[in-house]
């Protein structure tokens, strides 16, 4: 049944039910419900129809979100996802893991006093429902080209490109050392927030349209960059960000401390049904234990989460600034409170305790002083406040670094930034070398799925644009590392030797 708009007058904001934290908390299925048709028109029809639609400006993709909030409410479900799916690979993911309050959501401007339309939460059931009715179709190019692109990375920034790149007809081969594809969206992420059958059906999708992946496969180990740019028209870096930061502290280096990426991929695995020899032998189950996950970013609130469905006996989360000033996502961090997670806010450790294992952490209080440059307030240590806090479990989710991909890939002329990150053209999406294109958190530093998508889909149509300009036999312009933003740490910029490009268009 059609709904009029404009009905957050009348209509109340309602997400999709979230199931009881006792009962939520003995699985790692997803915590929402889904939205029943009529519950989903009646919420998209709270929408105004902004004529300067800010929820669109601020979602990373610029999802015409306004549309298809108009279409579900008309019970146009079909054309919804036409248009959802025009800006967004995977847009039922983004639905379920984007943190909208502060993106689409955050800035929804239904007048003060009503609360923004529940964007994702229908984003999410459009294409779910397009996956049910069998809308969702594979890549199906109208012509093959005979270009191959390879693409360094199965994550979403990686899925994005090829599936933009597969559309256009160019062979695309996408190379992975995991066994598994999605990156950080299987590994990383928790099936609580993102069931793994979602992700395995976009990368069957994938498949199905041609895209080839080559798994178990280091670029680095397996073969170095040359090699695959020999192989390759183009090729696109897409490898994340994994170098787990570390708080090096005395005692770090006792039994039971361990990296928040290895606690998670463990747990992932093993929700995969993948048998993992130091989650059996207890070394990274939280079952029984008091857990301490030091760090206030989404990944320790997913440590925490883990460990709760764990069956740990405690769980606390110690981050040196206050609630207000976390820099994980609010509707998570109430998540975790609900499922029974201590915070211990203006704590910072001093160093691990214990023999051979770690007992606990010794930590100060801290005070939030005067902001410094950024504008944050600087932590300060309060004098004397030194105290004991036990743990049997301490994982460390302090953020991560790209690692050092130019030695990596044996490919020292590779430009990185000052941060390490891959220094590209923000014009071209190219790094210093030709036809090298990068995307996703190598290149802004760990950041978010949609932005990742984001980066993808557009080096996808930088390559397009670079192979069409070599086809034609016109110059591209000289990629410049250092335009949009990007800085060189001084490491060399030379052009790498210019390989032939096979032209032919089938
Ligand atoms: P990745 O997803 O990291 O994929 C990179 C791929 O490259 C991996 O599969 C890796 O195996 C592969 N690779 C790396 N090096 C090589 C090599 N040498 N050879 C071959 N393959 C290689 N974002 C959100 O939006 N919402 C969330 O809720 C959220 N939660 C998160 C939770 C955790 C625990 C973490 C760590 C991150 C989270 N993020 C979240 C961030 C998000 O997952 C990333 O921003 C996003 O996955 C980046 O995509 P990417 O394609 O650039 O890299
Ligand atoms: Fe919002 Fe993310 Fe969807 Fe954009 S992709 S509309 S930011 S949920
Ligand atoms: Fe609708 Fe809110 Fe977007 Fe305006 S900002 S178009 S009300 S979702």
């Amino acid at each position: 049944m059609a709904e009029s708009l404009l009905r957050f007058v009348d209509v109340a904001q309602e997400h999709p039910s979230k199931r009881e934290a006792k009962a939520r908390t003995t699985d790692f299925q997803e915590i929402y419900e889904d939205y029943l048709r009529p519950k989903a028109a009646e919420q998209a029809a709270r929408c105004s129809q902004c004529g300067v639609p800010f929820c669109q400006i601020h979602c990373p993709l610029h999802n015409n979100i306004p549309d298809w909030l108009k279409m579900t409410a008309e019970g146009r479900l079909d054309e919804a996802y036409e248009i959802s799916s025009a800006t967004n690979n995977m847009p039922e993911i983004c639905g379920r893991i984007c943190p909208q309050d502060r993106l689409c959501e955050g800035n929804c401007v239904i007048e003060k006093g009503f609360e923004s339309v529940t964007i994702g939460a229908i984003e999410r059931y459009i294409t779910d429902t397009a996956w049910d009715k069998g809308w969702v179709t594979p890549p199906s190019p109208k012509r093959e080209l005979s270009q191959s692109i390879g693409i360094v990375g199965a994550g979403p920034g990686g899925m994005a490109a090829a599936e933009e790149l597969r559309r256009l007809g160019y062979q695309v081969v996408v190379y992975d050392r995991y066994d598994r594809v999605g990156g950080l969206l299987i590994y990383g992420i928790p099936n609580f927030k993102l069931e793994k059958e979602i992700v395995r059906r976009r990368a069957d999708l994938l498949r199905d349209g041609g895209v080839r992946f080559q798994l178990d496969f280091e670029v680095g180990r397996d073969a170095s960059l040359q090699e695959l740019r020999e192989k390759h028209s183009a090729i696109l870096i897409a490898t994340g960000v994994y170098k787990a930061r570390d708080a090096a502290l005395p005692g770090v280096g006792l039994g039971n401390i361990i990296q928040s990426m290895t606690f998670l991929t463990a747990s992932n695995r093993k929700g995969l049904g993948d048998s993992v020899a130091q989650f059996e032998s207890g070394e990274l189950d939280a079952s029984g234990k008091r857990v301490l996950v030091l760090g206030g970013g989404d990944t320790a609130m997913d440590c925490v989460r883990t460990a709760v469905r764990q069956g740990a006996k405690s769980v606390k989360c110690l981050y040196r600034r206050d609630r207000p000033n976390m820099p994980g996502s609010m509707r998570e961090v109430e998540h975790a409170q609900e499922e029974g997670v201590e915070f211990v806010w203006l704590t910072a450790p001093e160093a691990y305790l214990g023999d051979d294992v770690v007992r606990g952490v010794r930590a100060v209080r801290i005070r939030l002083g005067a902001p410094d440059a950024t504008g944050r307030q600087t932590p300060e240590i309060v004098a004397g406040s030194s105290h004991e806090i036990e743990a049997d479990l301490v994982i460390k989710a302090l953020g991560f670094d790209p690692e050092d991909l130019p030695t990596l890939f044996a490919e020292p002329g590779l430009s990185v930034t000052g941060w390490g990150t891959i220094g590209i053209d923000f014009r071209t999406k190219m790094t210093n070398l030709d036809g090298v294109f990068a995307a996703g958190d190598i290149v802004r530093g760990a950041s978010l799925v949609v932005w990742a998508v984001r980066d993808g889909r557009d080096a996808a149509a930088s390559i397009h644009s670079f192979l069409q300009k070599k086809l034609a036999g016109q110059p591209n312009e000289s990629n410049d590392p250092e335009r949009g933003g990007s800085s060189d740490k001084g490491k060399s910029t030379k052009r790498a030797s210019r390989r032939r490009v096979h032209q032919s268009v089938d």
